[in-house]
């Protein structure tokens, strides 16, 4: 992968967070570094540090993965505008995660 493709990937990660609403718990430390956010489906705390490829194992209640706003099937674009942070588990779009929720739960 070139440095230019990193760069905007990396940029599509930043805007997912940037775009993501922020989080409400009583952690104002974690705020003021900009750590935490509402996931954009069930509204659960994710943690920054906590970013995940969708490929990966990892299982994590704080996880996020980034994805568009406006699914493209909807007509959504890749642009930053459209892209959120989410839980994987939350991403219906990626029902290989749909074991993970099965997991927090119970
Ligand atoms: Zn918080
Ligand atoms: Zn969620």
């Amino acid at each position: 992968m070139s440095s230019k493709s990193k760069n905007r990937r990396e940029n599509e990660w930043q805007s997912a967070w940037l775009n993501t609403d922020n989080c409400n718990c009583p952690d104002k430390e974690s705020h003021s570094k900009d750590l935490h956010k509402i996931c954009s489906i069930c509204k659960g705390i994710m943690h920054k540090d906590v970013r995940i490829n969708l490929n990966s194992n990892l299982l994590h209640h704080f996880a996020w993965n980034k994805d568009n706003s406006k699914p493209k099937a909807n007509g959504g674009t890749n642009r930053k505008d459209n892209l959120v942070a989410m839980h994987p588990w939350c991403n219906q779009e990626k029902i290989q995660f749909s074991f993970w929720k099965i997991n927090i739960i119970l």
